[in-house]
């Protein structure tokens, strides 16, 4: 069954954030929210009237090459707070 509201990535299992998609598309696109796992950058959107409601499954970097920059950048920063599981490395591209 799919959570519409997940906090937990069905990929890699890392915490998943609501927050704006302008952080993947580089403006609000949309309902202008996603879910985004912050550990390995997996996301889906959210449906237009309910926007807190997730459109299915997150969906990881495989689908989208290209537009990873803007994902891996987010995440980078949100990374730099240390977190107790550790040991993470993030690639930033410039
Ligand atoms: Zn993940």
């Amino acid at each position: 069954m799919i959570d519409k509201y997940p906090k937990t990535c069905n990929l890699c299992g890392g915490t998943v954030i609501f927050t704006s998609n302008a952080v993947i598309y580089g403006q609000e696109y949309g309902s202008g929210r996603c879910y985004l796992c912050t550990k390995c950058g997996a996301f889906v959107g959210t449906h237009k009237p309910w926007s807190r409601e997730a459109m299915g499954l997150l969906a990881d970097e495989r689908m989208r090459k290209g537009k990873s920059c803007a994902t891996t950048c987010f995440i980078s920063k949100l990374m730099k707070q240390p977190t107790a599981g550790g040991g993470m490395t993030l690639t930033v591209y410039p």
